[in-house]
């Protein structure tokens, strides 16, 4: 049995470091990294270096697509992407002065045929899965509550989904009868789920997720980057506090922290356990500079010094 992890908008992540970065004019880069890249593809990397039985899937087209499964297989990770007729995207950081410029494609548009190929493809991969992860944009094409028909078919084999995603598809999976095992929100996505302006303290965010739209939801682990995590589990809600470390890039922490939930709930962890394995995760990746790689040398070591403590509701 294994975990199947989706990423339906893949990219190609390109960094470009630069010393200097000068507008309306040439800028050289010496360094350029081209990585496969998408949330969920993140997710698997690390779920990997756990050595964790994966499969991901997805959608991936064109010589970029190509790309993609070249850089998957050397890494071996195991998958079976549904082919598209468009190309896959490329998400350019660059890397500059100690900020970061984003330029991010929206990626192709899929047809409708292209959808129902990867439904095939997901429910024969479902017939092996324990956990199903999913992450991250819809692509063009497909409709806002495409997560909710995934949501259906793992319901069907009774496959807990752990859903990390924003927006008008996180709303949908929400409110949907057969709604995810676990989501990912940060402070802000809960804020936009309940349709208010922002959260600004602890307090809120417990008065939000006691909400009613997320009432059935089983487990909420709303990550809150150098302050941890607070986490609802059915009625009762935890905080986690974290050790202060040294950051280098928490780009990609938010997939790491997803993908120790994912592999706690494979090998039925208590929640603590597995909410633990989330925070160091997320902290050993905002630790490197590459997003979607963690050192486990200082595993043991944060794992200690993290608190789970259940707040009064
Ligand atoms: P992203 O979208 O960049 O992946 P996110 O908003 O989904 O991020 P965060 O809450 O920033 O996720 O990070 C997830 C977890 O990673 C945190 O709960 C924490 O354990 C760890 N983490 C992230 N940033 C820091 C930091 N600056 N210091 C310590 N730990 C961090």
């Amino acid at each position: 049995m294994m975990i199947v992890t989706v990423t339906m908008n893949p990219s190609i992540d390109i960094a470009y470091p630069l010393a200097d970065f000068k507008l309306d004019t040439v800028n050289r880069c010496e360094a350029a990294r081209k990585t496969a890249g998408g949330k969920g593809l993140n997710v698997s990397r690390i779920l990997h270096q756990l050595d964790e039985p994966l499969r991901a899937t997805g959608l991936l087209g064109g010589a970029l697509g190509e790309f993609i499964k070249r850089n998957l297989a050397e890494a071996g990770i195991a998958y079976t992407f549904s082919e598209i007729a468009q190309e896959t995207r490329n998400c350019i950081a660059i890397l500059h002065n100690g900020e970061q410029t984003e330029i991010l494609e929206s990626g192709p548009t899929v047809s409708e045929a292209e959808l129902v190929n990867f439904h095939h493809i997901l429910k024969d991969l479902l017939k092996e899965a324990t956990v199903l992860a999913i992450s991250g944009s819809l692509p063009k094409g497909a409709p806002t509550d495409f997560y909710n028909q995934l949501l259906d078919m793992a319901h069907d084999k009774h496959i807990p989904v752990v859903l990390d995603t924003s927006g008008a598809s996180l709303l949908a999976a929400v409110q949907h009868a057969h709604q995810p095992y676990l989501i990912k929100p940060n402070a802000e996505e809960v804020a936009s789920l309940l349709g208010i302006s922002e959260i600004t303290n602890l307090t809120e965010l417990k008065n939000s997720l006691q909400s009613e739209l997320l009432r059935e939801i089983p487990v909420i682990v709303v990550s809150l980057g150098s302050d941890g995590a607070l986490v609802k589990a059915g009625e009762k809600i935890y905080k986690v506090d974290i050790p202060k470390i040294e950051v280098k890039n928490p780009v990609g922490s938010g997939d790491s922290t997803v993908a120790g939930l994912v592999s706690g709930i494979y090998h039925k962890q208590p929640l603590t356990d597995y909410v633990k394995k989330a925070m160091v995760l997320g902290m050993l990746n905002a630790q490197e500079a590459t997003t979607g790689y963690v050192n486990l040398a200082n595993y043991d070591n944060f794992y200690r010094q993290i608190k789970v403590s259940e707040v009064e509701s």
